[in-house]
């Protein structure tokens, strides 16, 4: 049985991420179609694993390589943006850790102060009290 795959799949393509993303993607389609019973998502899930398949199977390599290319440059701006985001929440979430955040005793403002600086006086922004607060 092993052998009769390995002797089908001989110089054909294979699998590669364009393929593994619209098998995917064709996955997803046919889950909504069933979940929000919409026929036109299922047809649209069958065509996609069909082009996967027929990529998977195909037998011009280059032209499939050539393929898969295209889809890693179109995919790698998204996947620069996606780390971009990351970083950034990341810098967020470090830049609270390095405040101490306080309310004003007369108005209730909320402010925040950088962390370790000893003893401070704290000017409220809104109604100019002045108040001592360790950080
Ligand atoms: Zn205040």
């Amino acid at each position: 049985m092993k052998n009769w795959l390995q002797k089908f799949m001989v110089g054909r393509y294979g699998v590669d991420q364009l393929s593994n993303a619209l098998i995917t993607l064709s996955l997803v389609l046919i889950l909504m179609s069933i979940v929000l019973e919409v026929q036109l998502l299922n047809s649209f899930g069958l065509l996609f694993l069909g082009v996967s398949y027929y990529r998977i199977l195909s037998r011009n390599t280059t032209k499939r390589y050539m393929e898969n290319q295209k889809f890693l440059n179109i995919l790698k701006p998204i996947k620069g943006k996606m780390k971009n985001a990351k970083n950034i929440s990341q810098m967020k979430n470090k830049k609270d850790k390095d405040f101490k955040y306080f309310k004003c005793p007369k108005c209730s403002q909320q402010m925040r102060v950088p962390k370790g600086k000893g003893r401070v006086n704290i000017t409220c922004p809104k109604c100019k009290n002045v108040f001592v607060r360790k950080t």
